[in-house]
């Protein structure tokens, strides 16, 4: 079989190399000749005409350097139909510029692909870039026109986008429910923080703040100071006029104490009827000097029950300051104001005692 055989040497290979041989012919002009051979044994073989397309087609396809056409020709051999100049002709005119047809919609595709596999990139690092891309696509795929040799690599091209469109919007839900996740975590943070009764901050935020106050109150020398407070007798408010007004009691001294505490004052429910208040840049005289103008100011005022028209009767809270920045241990700040809190409860109530 000439093609087969011929076939079997490339003469491209042998071309690459241009030494000279023991015969005195380098390399490239052996191959040359043998290429020359080949091409006049397959149109002799096959009884072609030499024409200049014949011979374009079949150096084409024997050097090597169309190896879509060599594989065409190889098909038509294995297949047993004539290599005839019919057929040749069929060759020609879908290769009428003597570019392979199927190396351009190779090229074709490798472009959409390239393009798609861009577009894919630049969805999954940015995606408002992606919509630039898209368009590119699209205009892509309008370009390939509409030859019905084209037309599977239209369908894949669209079967692609649509992908493309799918997996946007996958990612486009993905981001919206990380955001809502990501809201959903600092929400629940926050609550962590915060009592649900009377929204101060609560034990555990107040924990942690008093750590970091007492470290910021040493680095700048200045002095932090700690109250306990308990309202007084709270148990008979609830006994008397039920727990759901005994809350609202609560929330009205949590109200109270936010707002005469002032600004530098850190104010949170400690837990139950108690409050406790971190006095920053207030030594424990001044701290007690303020905390005394709220019990007194607290005093002074009437509650009323607004579902009943009852009055409370008065509503009297018992505190007990310490110093935290007079130890190096925030524990014993805590004890001393404990037990300044028990003292001001043994003395009578409605008091303020130092510890
Ligand atoms: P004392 O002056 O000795 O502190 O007397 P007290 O009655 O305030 O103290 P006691 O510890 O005997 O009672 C505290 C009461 O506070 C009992 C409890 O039911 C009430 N209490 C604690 N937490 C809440 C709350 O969230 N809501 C209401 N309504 N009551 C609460
Ligand atoms: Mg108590
Ligand atoms: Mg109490």
């Amino acid at each position: 079989m000439v093609f087969a055989s011929g076939f079997s040497r490339p003469a491209r290979a042998a071309a690459k190399a241009d030494l000279p041989s023991s015969t005195g012919q380098t390399r490239a002009a052996q191959a040359r000749r043998a290429l020359l051979e080949k091409i006049c044994e397959f149109i002799i073989a096959h009884d072609l005409a030499v024409t200049g397309p014949n011979l374009a087609t079949v150096c084409s396809a024997l050097s090597g350097s169309q190896p879509e056409l060599a594989g065409a020709l190889v098909q038509r051999e294995l297949s047993g139909e004539p290599i005839d100049q019919a057929w040749l002709d069929t060759l020609v005119q879908l290769d009428p510029d003597g570019h392979g047809h199927i190396a351009a919609l190779e090229t074709l595709s490798e472009k959409l692909e390239y393009t798609l596999e861009r577009f894919a990139q630049t969805a999954r690092e940015a995606q408002s870039e992606t919509s630039d891309h898209r368009g590119a696509i699209g205009v892509q795929v309008e370009a390939l026109g509409s030859p019905v040799e084209l037309t599977q690599v239209i369908d894949l091209s669209r079967a692609m986008l649509a992908r493309i469109e799918q997996v946007e919007a996958a990612m486009v839900r993905s981001e919206v429910e990380i955001d809502r996740l990501r809201e959903n975590l600092a929400q629940a943070r926050t609550e962590a923080d915060v009592d649900h009764l009377t929204r101060l901050p609560n034990r555990r935020a107040f924990e942690r703040r008093l750590v970091s106050a007492a470290i910021e109150a040493r680095a700048k020398s200045e002095p932090l100071s700690i109250a306990f407070c308990d309202v007084d007798h709270f148990k008979q408010v609830n006994d008397r006029h039920g727990h759901a007004a005994g809350d609202r009691v609560l929330c009205a001294l949590a109200a109270t104490f936010r707002e005469m505490a002032g600004e530098a004052c850190f104010t949170a429910r400690h837990g139950g009827e108690e409050f406790v208040l971190l006095f920053a840049g207030l030594g424990k005289q001044a701290a007690k000097a303020r905390l005394d103008a709220i019990r007194r100011a607290l005093g002074s005022r009437v509650l009323m029950n607004r579902d009943t028209g009852q009055p409370f009767g008065k509503i009297t809270f018992s505190g007990g300051v310490a110093e935290v920045t007079e130890d190096a241990d925030t524990r014993g700040a805590l004890a001393r104001a404990d037990a300044a809190l028990y003292s001001a409860k043994q003395q009578g109530r409605n008091r303020i005692e130092l510890g």
